[in-house]
């Protein structure tokens, strides 16, 4: 182990593991631009706020709403609030 500082190696590293975009470009290779948060493309690709089908019931996918990203949420913070309850970070 080395003392040198590592956030800029941190920061670099969750970069480069965040998902691609991974749409075919004009040129025929793959965008390589950053995935938008919880689409499976970037901006230009699809991936832009308001675009894609509707949220929630309206949407042709939609079952049981137990898997809605708010559900997920909820769920997901519940847990946080039991493990800081329980005080095993
Ligand atoms: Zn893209």
């Amino acid at each position: 182990m080395t003392d040198e500082p590592r956030h800029h190696a941190r920061a670099d590293m969750a970069w480069n593991r965040s998902p691609r975009c991974g749409a075919k470009t004009r040129s025929g290779t793959p965008c390589l631009r950053p995935a938008a948060n919880g689409k499976g493309r970037c901006q230009l690709h699809g991936g832009a706020k308001g675009s894609g089908g509707p949220r929630g019931a309206r949407n042709g996918n939609y079952r049981h709403g137990r898997r809605t990203r708010e559900a997920e949420a909820e769920r997901q913070a519940l847990r946080a609030l039991l493990r800081e309850l329980r005080g095993d970070e």
